[in-house]
């Protein structure tokens, strides 16, 4: 379909000035606008072809394009983008921004901003994250100025529209061929000026602030878990909801266990007597001490497993266990009497070293075995 003549669409001359441009197009836009023609094709159409018209025509370097190489010269989806001439949503943003904002009456929309979420790192012992326990935090939160009660205007004046944007916190920069809304750099959103400062908050409307949250922190929660306070984060602006606050569980390095989802782990050192002969020997869980019955000729690198003795699951009703890994350990600081006891002890195993190293002698004939090739 060609398409037809901006000049045309607008119905203006082709000498025409800026200004003309503008009042032709605000007056195609309030009676093509969609919100005037609900559910009219036509009328959208029509509207979209203004704003284009529009759009070209008031960028001088554009429209000297547009006059030299027709539509070519502008043409929007030869640019491969056309994201200034994008949909709907885009026009309608337009419109207002253009239009009502800018002019004062009809509708007038500020940014309504959601407050930010909150992080806080919450440091917990493993025993308060395996029990659950409630503690309270202390949190920097921006809250509404109560000076001001958030306007940021000091008591008494109010603050007016803001002129660059019109009331709507955002503008639109035109920058070759795309449109891009951005945030207005003089109220930051807000769509409001304040003339008069509040001396309390310099007129943001916002305070820092502390506030001191309980929280539950459910048995069972693991490192990296997040708990969620509702509406704890910081407040909204222009009457937007406040975000939410998120307490991250970072949990402290124990000085027995280490955590493996809910399973626990130790180390469980074994002296070198009692794991020859075997014995019992008493190991520290969660809840108190138990006690584990060690066999004779128990070897280094033995897990000892005590189910149920781990951590209940945050989201499960299942207990993890805990794991005891076995170290015997060598004997240090030896007395002469020790080391005596101990070469009469080697000289007898030594004797028969296949029946009471098994490890050692297998590992040397397979070391033989080896060189023997
Ligand atoms: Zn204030
Ligand atoms: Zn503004």
């Amino acid at each position: 379909m060609a398409k037809k003549d901006y000049y045309e669409v607008l119905g203006v001359n082709r000498d025409a000035t800026e200004a003309d441009i503008k009042k032709a197009y605000r007056k195609l836009a309030m009676k093509w606008h969609p919100d005037r023609n609900p559910d009219n094709p036509k009328a959208e159409e029509h509207f979209k072809e203004a704003k284009e018209a529009y759009e070209v025509l008031t960028d001088a370097q554009k429209r000297a394009a547009y006059d030299q190489y027709g539509h070519a010269g502008v043409d929007p989806s030869a640019a491969g983008a056309g994201a200034g001439f994008g949909g709907f949503s885009d026009a309608f943003g337009d419109i207002f921004g253009d239009i009502f904002g800018g002019g004062g009456g009809g509708r007038q929309r500020s940014t309504v901003f959601r407050g930010a979420d909150l992080r806080y790192n919450l440091e917990i012992t493993l025993e308060d994250a395996a029990r659950g326990s409630e503690t309270r935090i202390r949190i920097p939160a921006m809250e509404e100025c109560e000076t001001c009660h958030g306007t940021g205007a000091k008591p008494g004046t109010q603050p007016s529209t803001c002129t660059t944007c019109g009331g709507h916190g955002q503008v639109r920069m035109q920058q070759g061929f795309f449109s891009i809304q951005q945030t207005c750099p003089r109220c930051h959103g807000t769509g409001k000026m304040v003339a008069h400062p509040c001396a309390t908050c310099s007129g943001s409307g916002r305070v820092k602030k502390h506030k001191t949250l309980a929280v539950k922190i459910p048995a069972g929660v693991d490192e990296g878990d997040r708990i969620r306070l509702s509406g704890e984060g910081e407040a909204g602006v222009n009457g937007g909801p406040s975000g939410d606050l998120y307490v991250v569980i970072q949990i402290k390095r124990h000085s027995v266990f280490t955590r493996d989802h809910n399973d626990l782990h130790c180390e469980m050192p074994v002296s070198f007597t009692t794991a020859a002969l075997g014995g019992e020997i008493e190991i520290p869980t969660l809840d108190g001490y138990a006690k584990i019955r060690i066999p004779a000729e128990t070897q280094t690198g033995k897990i000892f497993r005590l189910r149920g003795k781990g951590i209940k699951g945050v989201r499960s009703s299942s207990h993890g266990d805990l794991l005891c890994h076995v170290v015997v350990e060598t004997p240090v600081s030896l007395t002469a009497k020790q080391k005596e006891l101990l070469q009469e002890f080697e000289a007898l195993s030594n004797k028969d070293a296949a029946r009471h190293n098994p490890r050692a002698k297998s590992w040397m004939d397979r070391v033989k075995e080896f060189f023997a090739e």
